[in-house]
This record gives structure tokens, sequence and C-alpha cells, in this order.
């Protein structure tokens, strides 16, 4: 009996697979995200914010420009939460610390933790393994002008003073941030869900409140789970999605920055109404019974011992996923 157990009422018979499947069956969750803004975030390349020119609503003939948090912007800094934890609870070190086994994001990937089997990982010729969790760019509600701010910035000395030996050093950069309370509704998709995989990522989600730029991830988020679709295919992208809020909002998004309360609620009144026009057979949970199912994981993963015994769990799963799947594949390669 897996540590997280969710009634058959909450989350019907099939929901889950009881193994990783060699083949994609057709078993789906999404969860359904929408992510605050906290702080003054920047997601940008090159140097500027990434933004997108696109129909504002679905039903409306405007454009707007909007910002863009892509893909990695959004799970990067989740895997790195979920490694951080596989570390504290030594899950991914070797005991002889000789460093082989050693799990190294983007260095050297083990190939069989929890995160490498979710997640997945490419190591040049010695295999790889394609991601069970997708997402994709996620655009902000309200358009680039209303959305961010140009700072200039200063270098401070070592010391975090303005000057040194009298000379004072002046403001040399100036850098676009997104401004706090700008919404980004995003899809979290698990491909071939297990109750381990679907509450690893949960976790991470639920945990996760740094994005933006590599070296500083100076940008709080939070995320705001509004449901949890199971489908036996994909569902609406984060841009429809994003447009549809837009369109729910009625006169109440020109009042920015947008009401947190008005904004959840709208997109959870969505909900029903895209997923109609999906063509998959799903089961949603939202309100009541996505409290419920967010209560039983939280329960676990907000408890020391039994958060460690859930990832020993989630790890004997992966493990037993890789030497089945994965080093098979790639013993037959080299063979
Ligand atoms: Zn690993």
């Amino acid at each position: 009996m897996p540590i997280i157990d969710l009634s058959k009422d909450l989350v019907p018979e099939g929901c889950f697979l009881n193994q990783i499947p060699k083949a994609p069956t057709g078993h789906y969750a999404h969860l359904i995200v929408v992510r605050e803004t906290e702080s003054f975030p920047v997601f940008q390349t090159d140097g500027t914010l990434n933004i997108a020119k696109v129909s504002a609503g679905l039903h409306s003939d405007n454009s707007l420009i909007r910002l863009a948090m892509f893909k990695r912007k959004q799970s990067s800094p989740e895997r790195l939460t979920g490694r951080e934890l596989l570390h504290r609870v030594n899950i991914t070190q070797n005991e002889d610390s000789s460093g082989d086994d050693y799990c190294d994001y983007n260095e050297t990937f083990c190939g069989s933790c929890p995160d490498c089997v979710y997640y997945g990982f490419a190591i040049g010729d010695a295999g790889s393994e394609k991601s069970k969790v997708y997402v994709d760019t996620a655009y902000s509600i309200t358009g680039y002008d209303e959305s961010h701010q140009q700072f200039s910035f200063n270098a401070l000395y070592e010391k975090g003073n303005m000057s040194q030996h009298g000379d004072v050093r002046s403001g040399f950069g100036e850098q676009d941030h997104i401004v706090p309370q700008v919404f980004f509704p995003s899809v979290i998709t698990i491909k071939d869900v297990t109750v381990y995989s679907f509450a690893y990522v949960l976790n991470n989600v639920l945990r996760t409140k740094r994005y933006g730029a590599q070296t500083t991830r100076t940008g709080r988020l939070s995320n705001h789970i509004v449901g949890v679709v199971f489908a036996d295919g994909e569902i609406f992208s984060n841009l429809k999605f994003t447009q549809a809020i837009h369109d729910g909002l009625g006169d109440d998004k020109n009042e920015i920055p947008l009401n947190p309360t008005k904004v959840l609620q709208t997109a959870q009144n969505t909900l029903s109404v895209l997923l109609e026009d999906d063509g998959v057979t799903y089961h949603l949970l939202n309100r009541e019974n996505l409290k419920q199912l967010l209560g039983i994981v939280k329960a676990v993963t907000t408890d020391a011992e039994k958060l460690q015994l859930f990832l020993q769990e989630a790890n004997t799963e992966a493990q037993e996923y890789a030497a089945r799947v994965i080093q098979k594949a790639s013993n037959k390669k080299q063979k």
C-alpha cells in the first residue's frame, strides 16, 4: 500500500498506473496551475523579457503583447526543488561518495532516481529517457505594458556601500522586471502517471517559490492549483486557458493589478467549458474534491518522516523502471 492513499471516490480506479509502462498507455494527469508573481522576477533570454503577440481572448479581435515564461524557466526550478529533497534524505548519493553514482543535474545524471525517471535526461551516447512531465510556454493574462517596469541598477562595492575611496559608483544598467501580481496560467502534464510521479511533481510545484534568471532566482512566484484533471489524452494549451480567463474576467481585467481571488475563480469557472472541447474522457477535481486531494498529499509531504518514506517508495519505483526499461535499452544498443 503506497504511503499516499487516495480513495477510489476521489480518484477513480484506472487513473493511476501501478507501474510505469515501457510504452505510453494514455494515462494522463494534468495539474492546472495559476502562477502569480510576488516580487520582480525576470524571465528573459538575451537580456530582454520574453514576449509574444497573440489574440487577447478567445472571443476578441484585439491582439495583445504578453509576457512569456518559457518551459525551462518553469520546470528547472521545480526539478531542483525535488532533487534538493532527494539529497536531503540521501537518495541520490552513493554511500562511498566516490561520486560515480552521484546524480548531478545536467552533469552526470544517474539515470535511475525519481528525478531522472520522471523528468527525463540525456547523457550523450550513454543513454537517455524521455520526460514524462510536460510543460509549455505560459503567458501573462495582462499585457506587457502593464505587467513590467524598468529599473536601473547600481553595483555595490563588496561591503554593500555605494562608494569606496571617495568614488561613487553610478547606475550602470537597466533591466526590465515583471511586477508583482502578474498571473501566468499553466498546465503541467504527467504522462503514464503513477501515484508516485503525481505526488512527486505536485510536491515540487507546491514547494518551488523562486523562478527566473538562473544566477539570482530573485523572482518570487506562488503556484495556485485550481484543478487536477485525469484524462486519456492531452487537454487545452496554456494560451487557450489564458485567453479564456481573459474573456471570463470581463471588465475586471482592466483593473491593474488584477484581483487574485477573481482570477482564481474565473480560472476555475473556465475548466469544464474548455475540457468539453478537448475530445477526451476526463475526470476533473476542483473546489471541494481538489481540496481533499491536496490535503491528502500535503499530509504526507509536510511530515518529515512520511515524506522520507514517500521519497524512498518513489525511488523504488524509479529504480525498478530504470532496471526494466532504461538499462535494458542501453544494453541492447551496446550489443
Ligand atoms: Zn538521477
